[in-house]
């Protein structure tokens, strides 16, 4: 875009601007500026104080600056006096090593170098809850089997709507939502599209439906887990890697219709998942999803182990059809930007190094789980993850060493806090020990 942003801003009526980033963990930092300032923060950047947010940094360092990028333009549909940015960080015209998104766009261009474009697209579980997020906001839904309950799905209809209407006026091309498999929790799905742009909007539904819920009296939640007995709320992504309008993941006559190269950067997640856990599945209550039994309602549909299998969606890897597949790994936590660049960091290896993504497993794993034979597990805890995460190669190769060792600082010092709470579970274990 190379007209200036106040003249979008006159035309538009775009009174202000959101000039948004993402820290290590997802939470979205903003300023709020008057369209008559943009046009020095796009050239200059807002100034931020890195050491305030998730960010490993210190109070000494000097000011971080938040650059927006005038492709990422977002106006509000429901408040359209505001204009949305996302914005990529810099300090002492440096880019900064533990930005989400700068992570993200460095391995995109590695990538490009290879002739190939990413294209994905994310399905965003979340709860509707009551406003102190006690309980889900809905009394009424409470069927067992409360996947694409009609009644409790039109019990929500205005807030489900205004959501889809608004993605429809930003051109996301939303085709479907529905009530998911836990009591109160939704899925509200558009089109895929280039990895960044993904990304961004991503982040920015994650925004969106907090904000509507809130207009409408409840509390939007993409907590993994946040009751024990039902279902959590996933992230599937949706990968295919793209050579201008041909899709190199497609190949009639490849087994389940992918290509070569699909295989081998599925080989990369397959040697990689694991260790990139600590990204897609980043919190304590993460591990919640992945290694609780089943739900009440039969089903926890996360994957405890690293496999891949057809139209299956018992296992970690889905291909539901031929030129894509869907990573079900990721939750509600995970950084939009980390996600994918977790995906294209292990995909990236897995093209670099001919991976191959070994077996597949075409049975059901709740009802015969011993046959992954000898398949990887996934982490049980954070700390585990964290582990791996710090000590792979290609994890330190691909996102960098800073990155790498900020990210488990913080996430380190998140599970200490952790393990110095005292829980009641444990008082009622162990007093009459
Ligand atoms: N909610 C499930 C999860 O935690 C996914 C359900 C689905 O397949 O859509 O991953
Ligand atoms: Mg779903
Ligand atoms: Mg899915």
């Amino acid at each position: 875009m190379s007209t200036l942003l106040s003249e979008v801003a006159a035309e538009r009526g775009i009174k202000n601007f959101l000039v948004s980033y993402t820290d290590l963990f997802g939470h979205m930092r903003a300023k709020l500026v008057p369209a008559r300032a943009i046009d020095k923060m796009a050239r200059d950047g807002a100034g931020f104080a890195g050491f305030a947010t998730w960010l490993d940094m210190t109070p000494a360092m000097p000011d971080m600056f938040a650059v927006p990028d005038p492709d990422s333009l977002i106006q509000l549909p429901w408040k359209r006096e505001v204009g949305w940015l996302a914005a990529d960080l810099y300090m002492e015209g440096k880019p900064v090593d533990q930005g989400p998104r700068n992570v993200l766009k460095r391995l995109i261009a590695e990538l490009k170098e290879l002739g190939y474009e990413m294209r994905a697209g994310v399905e965003c579980e979340f709860f509707l809850l009551a406003p102190d997020g006690s309980c889900i906001a809905d009394g009424a839904d409470k069927q067992t089997k409360s996947c694409y309950d009609q009644q409790a799905l039109m019990r929500r209809y205005e807030v489900i709507t205004e959501i889809s209407e608004a993605m429809d006026e930003l051109g996301w091309k939303p085709y479907q939502s529905d009530h998911e498999d836990a009591n109160g929790q939704f899925e509200m799905n558009w089109e895929y599209d280039e990895a960044l742009k993904t990304a961004d909007r991503h982040s920015f539904f994650k925004y969106m439906v907090k904000s509507l819920a809130e207009k409408h009296g409840m509390r939007a939640t993409f907590m993994p887990k946040p009751f024990l007995n039902l279902t959590g709320s996933g992230c599937h992504s949706h990968v295919s890697l793209w050579r201008g309008e041909d899709n190199a993941f497609e190949d009639k006559d490849g087994e389940l219709g992918v290509s070569e190269l699909g295989y081998r950067f599925l080989g990369g997640l397959m040697e990689h998942a694991d260790a990139l856990c600590a990204l897609t599945n980043p919190t304590v209550n993460s591990y919640k999803r992945l290694s609780a039994p089943r739900t009440t309602s039969g089903a926890t549909w996360a994957p405890n182990s690293i496999t891949y299998t057809g139209n299956n969606r018992t296992h970690m890897i889905r291909i539901p059809e031929g030129g894509r597949f869907e990573f079900r790994l990721a939750d509600g936590a995970t950084n939009p930007y980390l996600l994918q660049a977790s995906v294209l960091v292990a995909g990236l290896d897995g093209m670099k190094s001919n991976r191959h993504p070994g077996e597949r497993s075409d049975f059901d794993m709740y009802a015969e789980p011993h046959k992954v034979n000898g398949a990887k597990k996934l982490p049980q805890n954070l700390l585990d993850a964290l582990r791996l995460f710090e000590s792979s190669k290609i994890v330190k190769e691909g996102l960098g060493e800073s990155f790498v060792s900020s990210y488990a600082k913080l996430k380190h010092q998140e599970w200490q806090d952790y393990t110095r709470h005292l829980s009641d579970w444990e008082r009622d274990h162990t007093l009459d020990c």
